[in-house]
């Protein structure tokens, strides 16, 4: 192929040369005066046929020349009609355009793979960090700077300039030191006690490896936000704990006056307080089930409420009517302040035990003699506002954000001593959120407390 492309310049060269001397010597012998003009036409000749055989021959170097230009250009390769001639050089030319499609092809299948880990790392809500073999951050996904709050640039810089945490330090350079792969909790108070399980993994240098059997590219760190997690392991802990709590001390006494009976107590005068306070105890422990059954029941997924069209005032009076003998009990008066006739939209059942929970807490914690306001007013074009007010002993200020919570008491043995099992509230709010509300508490120690709830309305 390669002498084939030299004869034929060659073959050309000669051509020419032979053609110019021709020329030459045909015009010097037959016009012998015009020697200057046949040398001058000659050369012309020369020159006009030389310049037609640099055209043809330098063809293929053009074509090489396009297909180089669009190649760092990186414009699209034309495949059909870029090459002309079937030289020596033209074959080098479809090589490299061969080649140029290759890489072309190539360059879109990395395109493609970085596309979809870009996609993929967007789409974790993992977070992701990468630092190269020095420990220097060369990527990090959206999540992590989410879960971190990063404003600032990071590339380039170690994780250690901001997750200071000497352990995340440790397993990141064991892992480009000795690849060794590492997996712990940790929590961070610096980022509001944010607790994550961390996987480091070192990323091996494939090059490396090959040869000389070690050497790492760097780590990648995963974080996993597992907070909430941890916050509802805390919750379901406590959980346990109190129910233990709150069943043992009714449980403890029962068995206490139980046993007296059967060592002999039950032939005494005191038998019968001895069978009154087990009565009262296994009440309380009825009681404490009945509330924890009801808020599982409230919290499953199959818990349903049957809303209806309900005029206010007509069910506060319902509600009353159960309730007055307990106020009367204490000679706490009961008002309302309902300026128009109302009408929500809620399960009738429901909204009478919710009134009748803050009802009774409102008895329960009110003064003998005391009075309860109970008020209702439309606050928004869909929104009734109910608020129950007395003037009882009311709530310390650093109580009131967790009277909510379950089985929490501002006053322990004032709570048990008047039947409460510490539920109530929470059992209301649960009720309440069911409803699209919102609940919540105003109190003043020593003069009285004012709780308030909304519901949609018709
Ligand atoms: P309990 O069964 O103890 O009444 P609740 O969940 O109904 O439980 O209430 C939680 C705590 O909130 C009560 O123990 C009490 O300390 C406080 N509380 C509730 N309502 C009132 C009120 N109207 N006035 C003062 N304290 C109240």
């Amino acid at each position: 192929m390669r002498l084939q492309f030299q004869w034929k310049l060659m073959a050309f060269f000669i051509l020419v040369l032979l053609f110019f001397l021709f020329v030459q010597g045909y015009l010097i012998y037959s016009l012998k005066k015009a020697f200057w003009f046949a040398s001058l036409s000659s050369f012309f000749v020369a020159v006009l046929l030389g310049y037609i055989l640099f055209k043809v021959a330098s063809q293929p170097l053009r074509d090489l020349l396009n297909i180089l230009k669009q190649m760092t250009t990186g414009s699209q390769f034309k495949k059909e009609g870029q090459v002309y001639s079937k030289d020596e050089l033209s074959h080098l030319t479809r090589a490299i355009s061969e080649l140029e499609i290759h890489l072309r092809n190539k360059i879109d299948e990395i395109s493609t793979e970085k596309e979809y880990l870009q996609t993929v790392l967007r789409g974790m809500s993992e977070g992701v960090l990468v630092v190269n073999d020095k420990g220097h951050i060369i990527m990090i996904n959206d999540a992590l700077r989410e879960l971190f709050s990063l404003s600032m640039e990071v590339i380039d810089r170690t994780p250690l300039e901001f997750i200071r945490n000497a352990e995340l330090e440790g397993a990141i350079q064991e892992a480009i030191r000795d690849g060794k792969n590492s997996s712990f909790e940790l929590t961070l108070p610096s980022f509001s006690g944010k607790t994550f399980e961390v996987n480091v993994v070192g990323m091996l240098s494939s090059e490396k490896f090959h040869k000389t059997g070690e050497g790492m590219r760097g780590a990648i760190a995963v974080f996993h936000n597992i907070s909430r997690l941890k916050e509802l392991e805390k919750i379901r802990q406590d959980f346990v704990a109190n129910v233990s709590h709150e069943l043992r001390t009714p449980l403890t006494t029962i068995k206490g006056y139980a046993e007296t009976l059967l060592e002999g107590a039950l032939k005494e005068e005191v038998a019968f307080q001895f069978v009154q306070v087990i009565k009262r105890q296994s009440d309380r422990l009825a009681k404490i089930v009945e509330d924890l059954l009801t808020l599982s029941k409230i919290e499953s997924k199959e818990f349903q409420l049957k809303m209806e069209n309900l005029l206010l005032p007509e069910l506060i009076e319902d509600v009353l009517n159960f309730i007055q003998e307990a106020a009367e009990k204490k000679k706490i008066s009961i008002s309302l302040e309902l300026p128009a006739p109302l009408m929500v939209k809620a399960d009738r059942n429901y909204l009478e035990q919710i009134l009748i929970n803050f009802i009774d807490n409102a008895i329960k914690y009110g003064r003998e003699g005391g009075k309860i306001i109970i008020s209702a007013i439309q606050i928004t074009q869909s929104e009734i506002e109910v608020s129950v007010r007395d003037n009882g002993i009311g709530i310390p200020k650093e109580d009131l954000p967790r009277i909510f919570e379950r089985f929490y008491r501002v006053d322990k043995g004032r709570s048990r001593e008047l039947g409460g099992t510490g539920l109530g509230l929470s059992i209301i709010k649960h009720l309440i959120q069911a409803h699209s509300g919102r609940v919540w508490a105003e109190s003043q120690l020593g003069e009285g407390s004012t709780f308030y709830f909304t519901l949609p309305c018709s």
